[in-house]
């Protein structure tokens, strides 16, 4: 299978690189040019697994403006939320009616922007649950073993056809551990509520996963603001795939058994001086409340507080 992957960062680096290692054809198409050039300079990126094993592996990549193939089955998106829009029209040229659009992006807003450029029977959008490191241009760390992480994917028809099905196989083959479910928004809400909790309040108090969820009144954050974004799911008539307390339950294993030492990606984010997509978690939920008259206080606060945060770290670097 031909595979383009738009946006060469941490996350498209990491499905890119193990779908061409399992025998796929794969191309990445990336707009930030340092990281662009630096590939092309050595000849692929630098991958390491855990911060061991740093070893080239050859790519072949382009900008935007660059890439003319239209040959790829499957369009792979990994960007920012706020970069979507606009590198989406930047590749439109390269976009056809026959090809499937793949994304694991993190947060909402996304999808509707992906249907003004594919059909909604060619959308496969999940969550992908694994953790990857951008450390410079042309260096990418791979967090956990080979085999480490998983997905949940599902067709925006919520119809899989045989195309989805060959999609699932080679991600299989690559050791990207798919689960395709037929519950599309409930798939991409699970993960927004997760990272509503985990993500934002770890980036604010610059903890990891499981100094947060060993805090003894850390049940009591998290219930609140599971209980807010269910509160607002269910009026927009989600189907969740989990209870309010088996989502509490996955917030504690992730953060206490899976990944204690993890710092989420939007502290990363922050501590790079980048903005984070938080609109697009804690923000969305806000937004989709509204819509039902709802308001979802807790999160649009903890928005505002992401919002101080990144505001105070930019009036810092223009005083230095
Ligand atoms: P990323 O920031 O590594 O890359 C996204 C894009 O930003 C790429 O085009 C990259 O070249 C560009 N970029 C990176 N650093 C830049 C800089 N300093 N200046 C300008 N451009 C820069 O993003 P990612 O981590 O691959 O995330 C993509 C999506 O996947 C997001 O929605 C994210 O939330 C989600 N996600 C990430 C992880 C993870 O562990 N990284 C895990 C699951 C989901």
């Amino acid at each position: 299978m031909k595979f383009t992957v738009v946006g060469a960062g941490a996350m498209g680096l990491r499905y890119g690189v193990l779908l061409q290692q399992a025998g796929n054809e794969v191309e990445f198409v990336d707009a930030w040019e340092p990281h662009v050039n630096k590939m092309k300079e050595q000849g692929g990126v630098y991958v390491t697994r855990d911060k061991e094993n740093r070893h080239l592996v050859p790519v072949k990549v382009y900008t935007p403006e660059e890439y003319h193939n239209t040959d790829s089955d499957v369009v792979i998106f990994f960007l920012k939320q706020m970069q979507f829009g606009e590198m989406l029209e930047r590749c439109s040229h390269f976009f056809t009616d026959k090809q499937y659009a793949l994304t694991g992006m993190n947060g909402m807003g996304h999808i509707e922007k992906l249907l003004k450029y594919f059909k909604p029977e060619k959308v496969l959008a999940g969550t992908a649950l694994v953790a990857t490191i951008l450390k410079a241009p042309g260096e990418v760390d791979f967090v956990g073993k080979p085999g480490a992480g998983s997905m949940n994917l599902a067709n925006y028809t919520e119809k899989p056809d045989e195309m989805t099905h060959k999609v699932v196989a080679e991600l299989e083959k690559a050791n990207i551990n798919p689960a395709l479910t037929t519950n599309f928004r409930g798939t991409l809400m699970a993960k927004v509520v997760f990272n509503s909790v985990v993500n934002t309040l770890c980036t604010l108090f610059e903890i990891t996963m499981g100094e947060y969820a060993n805090f003894e009144k850390a049940d009591e954050l998290s219930r609140a603001l599971i209980d807010e974004a269910y509160d607002v799911c269910e009026r927009d008539g989600v189907k969740m795939l989990q209870t309010r307390e088996e989502e509490l339950a996955t917030v504690n294993y992730v953060s206490k058994v899976a990944n204690p030492l993890h710092y989420p990606s939007m502290y990363q984010d922050m501590s790079k001086n980048r903005p984070t997509e938080v609109d697009y978690i804690n923000g969305y939920l806000v937004k989709l409340g509204r819509k039902h008259n709802y308001e979802a206080k807790t999160h649009a606060f903890l928005t505002n507080l992401v919002h101080l945060a990144e505001h105070t770290r930019q009036e810092r670097l223009r005083e230095k």
